[in-house]
């Protein structure tokens, strides 16, 4: 086992192996396995969760070692529950777009390790870019997260930023890219900053793993072997002024009691240490890929278990916002959509310059296989049928509601009366511009429908003068 006897948990500390403390972990799993049968605890928890002031990972470590019938329905229907009330029916929609998969690290869970020599490497040029952007605004697309392995000489700081400035610059017909989130890897202060400086959303880093020992094995060569420095990273990155953060784990590599621990310690620290918690949280799972089977891992984790983490995380913090990708069927999501995710990627492609030109398979450069490969038509068809409203909104990041602020607005509960109409707004901009007969007249009717759920009447009113100005030829309002 790790020697972690040196490190004492402290939330507040700025070491890795403090706020994320093996023993307090440890310590944890204990606690929720000598309580899970401890029913009247249980209750109590879940009576606190309903308070809307979230949980601790030691709460949430009991709920999810309870295995009473009862109690987990009712873990269910309170994740359920959180999500409409505060999330009501929205799904807000983007799309990864890889830049680059050229990588020196050695994670062995990523087709894109050094030492696979068979996989297709390639670099988008600024050119390429431009074609993917385009491609993605004839889709719909409003919002992307960036992906670029980590490689100082091929991919270096100043070519994820050439890259988000042509991004940005790109005004296709009635399109535009409004929020380019980035998921690279964990640098310095100045870089965050540089980031910042170019306008990002969210920065995304997934821990991979918060099992040290573990994680030093599955990352053996490369500057990411590093746990404290990876681990460390959010911290880093909220210095150098993004206040908005990602976090995520991937299921499969350690035990998922682990994880979830971890998961929602990072959180704590980030709340505790920044006064603002973790924007986003992703859930992905383990999947095949070019030479990765996922079978070699055995800590998978079947669709039931999935399922009572993405409640006990919407419950544990109920205003971060969860994302699911198309790694997931569309069965897996259509059972975790009501549970509390409320971003999806749609049409996805993980190789590295997949929209504008579709890979063969002999230049095969894609991360993971896509479980759900339908168009974003076609997503956006099924979560209308589903009662949802695909969201293609980017209002906060543009209005300055980042961090603190955001948080304060989502507490106050008036974030309803800019999510909602800016669902509506951005949907009836997809309709006009993008949609199929059937998607246009689905949707049409849903936001007539829609329209009578927007809190407040002043809200209300401003919202119908501004669909209308988008039936005429206007782009580009927001609450
Ligand atoms: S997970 Fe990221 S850092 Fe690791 S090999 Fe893949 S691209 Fe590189
Ligand atoms: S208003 Fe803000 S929180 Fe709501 S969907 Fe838009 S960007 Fe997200």
């Amino acid at each position: 086992m790790t020697n972690n006897n040196t490190y004492k948990y402290d939330v507040n500390s700025l070491k890795a192996e403090e706020f994320i403390n093996h023993e307090e972990i440890i310590d944890t799993l204990g606690y929720a396995d000598s309580n899970k049968d401890n029913l009247e605890l249980v209750d109590a928890i879940l009576d606190k969760a309903e308070l809307l002031k979230g949980l601790t990972h030691r709460e949430a470590s009991v709920l999810l070692a309870c295995e009473d019938k009862s109690r987990i329905n009712r873990m269910f229907e309170l994740a359920q529950k959180i999500k409409k009330d505060f999330y009501g029916n929205r799904i807000v929609m983007f799309a990864p777009l890889y830049l680059s998969n050229y990588c020196i690290n050695g994670c062995v869970y990523c087709p894109y390790h050094l030492k696979n020599k068979h996989i297709c490497r390639k670099k988008l040029t600024q050119e390429e870019i431009k074609a993917e952007v385009i491609a993605l605004q004839d889709m719909g697309h409003k919002r992307l997260a960036i992906e670029a392995g980590e490689d100082p000489v091929n991919n270096p700081i100043e070519y994820i930023l050439d890259s988000i400035k042509t991004i940005y610059s790109i005004k296709h017909k009635n399109g535009a890219i409004r929020r380019v989130n980035v998921n690279i890897a964990a640098t310095t202060v100045e870089n965050y900053r540089k980031l910042k400086d170019a306008g990002i959303g969210t920065y995304i880093l997934f821990q991979e793993t918060y099992h040290k020992e573990s994680y030093e094995k599955l990352h053996p060569t490369g500057p990411k072997h590093d746990y404290a420095y990876h681990t460390e990273a959010m911290d880093r990155a909220m210095d150098g002024g993004i206040d908005d953060v990602g976090l995520g784990v991937l299921f499969g590599l350690e035990l998922y009691r682990y994880e979830l621990a971890g998961l929602l310690m990072h959180a704590e620290h980030l709340e505790a240490v920044h006064g603002v918690g973790p924007h986003t949280i992703s859930v992905p799972r383990i999947k095949r890929a070019d030479d990765i089977d996922p079978s070699a891992f055995d800590n998978g984790i079947n669709d039931d278990i999935f399922a009572k983490i993405c409640a006990l995380i919407r419950i544990s913090v109920p205003y971060t916002g969860m994302i699911i990708s198309t790694r997931e069927s569309q069965s897996v999501r259509e059972k975790v959509l009501n549970l509390g995710v409320s971003q999806i990627s749609g049409a996805s492609r993980t190789s590295v310059g997949g929209y504008a030109e579709p890979e063969t398979e002999e230049e095969n450069s894609s991360q993971f296989d896509v479980s759900d490969n339908r168009t974003l038509d076609e997503v956006v068809n099924w979560l209308m049928r589903m009662g949802f409203i695909p969201s293609f909104c980017t209002a906060c990041y543009r209005e300055g509601r980042t961090g603190d602020r955001f948080m304060a607005l989502c507490k106050s509960k008036q974030i309803q009366n800019c999510c909602h109409p800016n669902a509506l707004l951005t949907l009836k901009e997809y309709l006009m511009d993008y949609a199929s007969e059937d998607t246009k007249k689905l949707g049409e009717e849903l936001i007539s429908r829609e329209i009578n759920n927007i809190p407040n009447p002043k809200a209300k009113d401003v919202c119908i003068n501004k669909l209308d100005l988008i039936s005429e030829g206007q782009r580009d309002f927001r609450f």
